[in-house]
């Protein structure tokens, strides 16, 4: 009988006694790929790669009884066709997570009780996304593109989607009315004065109005409770998220504070660095083929695996791997700044783990949480610090984990800025 593999992400979507290997599975005579694959529980809009007996196939290959089938994610990240941000199609179960990616600009239209068939034709015709906790809607021929959303808390699914989708830098937060969806525009007091209650109207003086239904919003105690929630969405130091995404051109934004001084942001001494510390590095870093052929040829490795396209295509994953001291060293890199940018000595890397593959083309982004520091006993002054630091490719799963120590010198002891 037929052979199953699902790669990466997938697996999650399996009954767990089937994750993490290879299986045979009986599927109906004449089963297509797509009927099987989701008979297993991943809707065809969560896979991208299907390769039959290694060769690449599409979901309506009928399955034959010595197939072997390597079943891999869809790669949800690639820019929409005109560059603009996705727009979703969220089910009715996923009121929340509408209202958080209106918070946060992205169009995103909740779908009432239909039937699935109306749905799928709605988000076909628009162009959406579906965001669904049914796979039953995912399963349907016209969803083009959708994700079952693994999260069940709604800051948890808001996170899920904008990484899996790589939304970190598109970030427009309080553009788009939570209620209907449709842009906001600024409005002055005289236009939205006659629905204003009369303490809001003599305290406000920004607000802004939505172009559907016309409700006016103004920064009030509810607005302050999602301001808090942007700022943590947008603050690294506690998720992957980027330390300087796009100031949003919020229309709600309160104005802008008076220019202060900054003096050449130098790094961390010793005296900087507290246990549980968690700093998220920005920007990633977009691996790109000629980055992994000369690092490969460069540092005298001779498997072809890294540069030899045409053989790699009839290897397990199908094309060219990234060389794994590159990602180290990538990684490494973009957490100099906020680690090791004043260390003395960088003292070496341990735990090294290889989580998943890197391919050409993904992008990756790193955050390090501090995990030990340390006087040093032989050298007054110094002390050392241990950081973990994990890369994450765009999809956010982790792909490589370190632990690295290095030399730094105390504040104490006289070293400053
Ligand atoms: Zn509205």
């Amino acid at each position: 009988m037929p052979r199953f593999r699902f790669h990466d992400q997938l697996d999650e979507l399996l009954r767990p006694d089937l994750r993490g290997r290879a299986f045979d599975w009986r599927s109906a005579e004449n089963a297509t790929a797509k009927h099987a694959i989701e008979a297993l529980g991943v809707p065809h809009t969560e896979v991208g790669r299907l390769l039959v007996d290694g060769r690449v196939a599409g979901l309506g290959h009928v399955l034959r009884e010595a197939d072997e089938l390597d079943v891999f994610p869809a790669d949800a990240s690639r820019p929409t066709p005109d560059g603009r941000p996705p727009r979703f199609l969220a089910d009715a179960h996923l009121g929340g997570l509408a209202r958080r990616l209106r918070l946060f600009g992205f169009d995103t239209e909740l779908a009432r009780d239909a039937p699935d068939r109306l749905l799928a034709l709605l988000a076909d015709v628009d162009e959406r996304i579906v965001l669904s906790r049914d796979r039953e809607l995912l399963k349907h021929r016209r969803v083009a593109r959708g994700r079952y959303v693994r999260a069940r808390s709604t800051d948890e699914q808001l996170r899920e989607v904008l990484g899996h989708y790589g939304l970190r830098g598109s970030l427009r937060p309080f553009t788009r009315c939570l209620e209907c969806n449709a842009p906001l525009r600024r409005a002055d007091r005289a236009e939205v004065s006659d629905r204003l209650p009369p303490r809001v109207a003599a305290e406000q003086r920004e607000f802004t109005l939505c172009t559907g239904c016309r409700r006016v919003y103004w920064p009030g105690s509810h607005w302050q409770r999602l301001r808090s929630l942007v700022d943590s969405l947008c603050d690294t130091s506690r998720d992957a998220l980027p330390a300087q995404a796009p100031t949003p051109q919020s229309p709600m934004s309160t104005p802008d504070p008076p220019a202060r001084d900054h003096p050449p942001q130098l790094g961390r001494l010793y005296d900087d660095f507290v246990v549980g510390d968690r700093y998220a590095h920005w920007p990633g870093r977009t691996v790109i083929e000629a980055d992994n052929s000369w690092f490969t040829l460069l540092t005298m490795n001779t498997h072809p695996l890294h540069f030899d396209a045409a053989w790699s295509a009839t290897q397990e994953f199908g094309k060219p791997l990234v060389n794994s001291l590159l990602t180290l060293a990538i990684v490494t890199g973009m957490s100099v700044r906020e680690t090791s940018q004043r260390a003395i000595a960088n003292l070496g890397w341990e735990q090294v783990r290889l989580t998943a593959p890197v391919f050409v083309g993904d992008t990756l982004y790193a955050h390090s949480v501090v995990i030990a520091a340390r006087r040093s006993r032989s050298r007054p002054g110094q002390g050392i610090v241990s950081v973990r630091t994990t890369g994450t490719n765009q999809h956010g799963t982790p792909v490589i984990e370190f632990e690295r120590s290095f030399l730094v010198a105390c504040r104490s002891a006289g070293a400053g800025d």
